[in-house]
């Protein structure tokens, strides 16, 4: 398991620490959780969860359990399931143990039935939309239903009737009986159980009733011993609720969990609920739901994010009880810092313009070396084949070069990297005019490395190249945006959020790589110098990698930050 925690000792402790340290004196090991409902794949704002949950478990000694909040059967499926428990591994972390909420189902059967004999739950018969419509406002009380004061035989009996399945879905349902003019909405009687004859992925047709979300999550989270329950500031409401059915539940003195609240990440440019990023599924507008572009982590994988970088996010925007959206520039500060100092370099060329070195024997291949990772100080060497016919760039030539290109002009000099100085003595062009190759000339005596005075000779640019014959041509997907707006579901309440769908966010491009990338394997990440990062896409064949790129050189979050 990572240690997320180790630079941040000496930090002083945040909101949720401070709780956590303050409970320490009187409770003995804090138990944590991490509670997704199955109902898609994880995203980044899940991963914050994650960090936060299993970070502070780890960090007072504890653990954390992952359990899945799995009471609805109509939207939940195993895939979901295992997708979730290959991010949260992939992420660093390891569960204590697995947990299901639907295990607990009799449990919760059983104290239902409690609730009744207390005379604090009864079955209601208005519909869904009587039920809403009379719970009143903020300010206004709520109506009582005239099923409420039902006797507790009658309530019990009733309620077994729907166990059994002698009721339509919607026909009836258990509310709590708590009080109709609370200031609180939550709190005015609030339903516990409603019908649903949908297959469970894991009960199957066992039950046609399902404790609703209120009724099910303290509850799992008291029977596991769960010291600190932490959920994201929606739920803050909902605490008085979980607290009073906790109140009935627990024996006096028993230790019940602590629900606290913290700010929701957002994030820019994308949308993060998982019915949103279903439709961008179902709908067609992604690949799937690791498509790169996806802020899933297993699109965040798929595209090249490290594992490492998401946590480094994750610590970075911290914990707060203020909602508030993050740059996604920090997220990709966070993989290119990484990715930085881990990805081997290689060169590749993405618009290609030949060019011929006049003065260098024909048929000869040499071998010139570059470092792997000049920012690993132990890295070693790769062998890259230099030859007669090069491909460079289209965009490192000018042929009318203003003073400040200083890359590749007619008459001027640059580097090629690891390789030789080259001058551009001729450009070529077809009939229409437009330049089709270079006739350059190479220095031979400025091999880099080579010690000699012409290879110490400045010059204004090292470009990167390949040499044509051994180069493996390869697929790149170059991404953008997913939307085109910061926030694609506020900005205006008339348009749907698809309409700002950025129509270019996914480009197919070919690059020409040196060979030393041919053994590359499915995720593995490499920098291509002056380019960006890219990764090695599971749509890779024998005959065709294919990359995806992860994020580009330049850092815009650096920038904002030294403005
Ligand atoms: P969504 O609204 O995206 O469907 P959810 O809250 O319904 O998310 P759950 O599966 O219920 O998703 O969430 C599991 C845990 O992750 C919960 O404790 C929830 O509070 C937390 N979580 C979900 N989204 C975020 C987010 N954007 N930032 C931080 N925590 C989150
Ligand atoms: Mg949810």
């Amino acid at each position: 398991m990572v240690n997320l925690n180790s630079q941040d000792d000496k930090k002083s402790l945040h909101f949720l620490e401070q709780i956590i340290e303050q409970d320490l004196v009187s409770n003995s090991k804090v138990l944590t959780r991490f509670p997704p409902e199955p109902n898609g794949y994880l995203h980044i704002g899940h991963a914050k969860s994650i960090c936060l949950n299993f970070g502070l478990a780890q960090k007072y000694g504890g653990e954390c359990n992952l359990r899945f909040d799995d009471t609805n059967p109509t939207k939940e499926e195993v895939e979901y399931v295992d997708s979730i428990k290959e991010d949260v591994q992939w992420l660093g972390f390891q569960w204590a143990r697995e947990l299901y909420a639907s295990d607990y189902f009799e449990q919760l059967y059983e104290w239902a039935v409690l609730f009744i004999k207390k005379g604090l739950a009864y079955v209601c018969h208005m519909t869904a939309q009587e039920v809403s419509d009379s719970r009143g406002t903020p300010t206004v009380p709520g109506k009582e239903s005239p099923y409420r004061n039902r006797s507790v035989d009658e309530n019990l009996m009733l309620f077994t009737r729907m166990k059994n399945g002698e009721f339509q879905e919607g026909e009836c349902m258990l509310r709590a009986k708590i009080d109709m003019a609370s200031p609180n909405m939550h709190m005015r009687d609030p339903i516990m159980y409603r019908i649903r004859y949908a297959h469970h992925h894991r009960t199957g047709n066992d039950w046609c009733i399902y404790p609703m979300y209120d009724f099910a999550h303290g509850q799992s989270d008291f029977i596991e011993g769960i010291t600190h329950s932490f959920c994201t500031l929606e739920f803050e409401v909902h605490r008085p609720l979980y607290e009073w059915f906790l109140e009935y539940i627990a024996e006096p003195g028993q230790a019940v969990p602590k629900q606290r609240e913290f700010a929701r990440l957002n994030l820019n440019y994308t949308v993060m609920s998982k019915r949103k990023l279903l439709q961008l599924v179902e709908e067609k507008h992604v690949n799937g739901w690791d498509d790169p572009r996806m802020p899933t982590i297993s699109g965040l994988r798929r595209r090249g994010y490290t594992a490492e970088s998401i946590r480094t996010f994750a610590n970075k925007v911290g914990v707060s009880k203020r909602e508030n959206v993050i740059d996604v520039a920090l997220l990709e500060h966070c993989v290119r810092e990484d990715l930085n100092s881990t990805s081997a370099r290689v060169m590749a060329v993405t618009d290609p313009l030949k060019i011929i070195l006049t003065n260098y024997p024909e048929n000869t291949t040499e071998t010139v070396y570059g470092i792997i990772n000049p920012e690993n100080p132990n890295s070693e060497k790769r062998a890259i084949p230099f030859s007669r016919e090069l491909y460079i760039e289209r965009a490192d030539f000018m042929e009318d070069a203003p003073k400040k290109f200083f890359r590749l002009a007619p008459g001027r000099e640059v580097r090629l990297k690891n390789a030789y100085i080259i001058m551009c003595n001729e450009v070529i062009k077809n009939e229409n005019g437009e330049i089709i190759e270079l006739h350059c000339s190479y220095d031979p005596l400025s091999k880099s490395g080579s010690g000699t005075e012409e290879a110490q000779r400045k010059v204004k640019a090292t470009l990167h190249w390949v040499s044509i014959a051994d180069a493996v041509q390869t697929e790149i997907r170059l991404y953008d945006r997913l939307f085109t707006v910061e926030n694609p579901l506020n900005t205006n309440e008339q348009e749907d959020f698809l309409s700002y769908l950025n129509p270019e966010s996914l480009q197919i491009a070919t690059a020409y790589i040196e060979p030393s990338i041919q053994n590359a394997q499915i995720g593995d990440r490499f920098q291509f110098e002056r380019i960006g990062y890219f990764c090695v896409d599971k749509d890779s064949t024998t005959e065709k990698l294919v990359f995806n790129k992860t994020v580009g050189l330049r850092d815009t979050w650096a920038k904002v930050q030294n403005k």
